[in-house]
């Protein structure tokens, strides 16, 4: 009998971005050293700093 040894589903770990201004929201691929409410970067529309909102983790593998 054999097996389909499947292995790990690829995942992606995704930083959310939100400006402290506006209501500008802005994922980006997660980077070594985020952190929830660190400030990283400015904002396209007012140039207010963007803070991280939120981490998660994203599957890569969509099935439509
Ligand atoms: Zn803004």
């Amino acid at each position: 009998m054999s097996q389909m040894n499947q292995s790990q589903q690829p995942k992606t770990i995704i930083t959310v971005l939100k400006c402290l201004k506006c209501s500008y929201m802005v994922e980006r691929p997660f980077k070594e050293g985020d952190f929830v409410l660190k400030i990283d970067g400015t904002c396209p529309n007012d140039g207010s700093p963007l803070y991280i909102w939120g981490i998660y983790a994203k599957s890569l593998v969509e099935k439509k």
